[in-house]
């Protein structure tokens, strides 16, 4: 089984909230826990304010996309912006590391994605933008999965 969505909205800090609660009601009908639920929503939203305060600065005339699909009982997110771009992809998935310490950021927002979901990968180009590709298997309990 698989089921497919696709959302593009500028990027404003106003739109962080519909984009977690979008991808939220998508993979709703598998019937995750709420721990999952949660888990998903932090990680769009980490990715998404990213794409906005790194991807664009902060400034208006942005897209983020977000891709998604459900195959079987895995969620396979894309958050996509065509801003900035990462310089050095490593360093910047380090716990603690940000560019952005005038603003208060923690330089968790990668390393919660990666606790957060079973797959984290970050695709970027300096000048060219930003494509962060995450996975995660949803509502399937281990016991279940064993029978199959
Ligand atoms: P926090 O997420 O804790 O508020 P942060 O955003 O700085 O802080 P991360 O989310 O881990 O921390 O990101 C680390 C660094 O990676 C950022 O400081 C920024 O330099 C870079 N980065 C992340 N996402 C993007 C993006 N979409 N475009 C450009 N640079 C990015
Ligand atoms: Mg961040």
């Amino acid at each position: 089984m698989k089921n497919e969505m696709k959302m593009k909205f500028d990027a404003v800090s106003e739109n962080e909230s519909f984009a977690r609660i979008s991808v939220a009601a998508f993979i709703s009908f598998l019937n995750p826990t709420l721990e999952e639920m949660s888990d998903v929503k932090t990680a769009v939203s980490e990715a998404v304010t990213n794409a906005i305060i790194h991807g664009y600065d902060g400034k208006k005339d942005g897209k983020v996309e977000i891709n998604c699909s459900i195959e079987k009982d895995v969620l396979h997110i894309e958050i996509i912006d065509k801003g900035n771009g990462i310089e050095n992809i490593e360093k910047a998935m380090e716990p603690l590391f940000t560019t952005k310490p005038e603003l208060n950021r923690s330089g968790m927002g990668f390393p919660f994605m990666e606790a957060f979901m079973d797959d984290l990968e970050v695709v970027s180009e300096v000048g060219k933008g930003t494509t962060v590709q995450m996975k995660k298997k949803i509502g399937c309990t281990p016991w279940i999965e064993d029978e199959e």
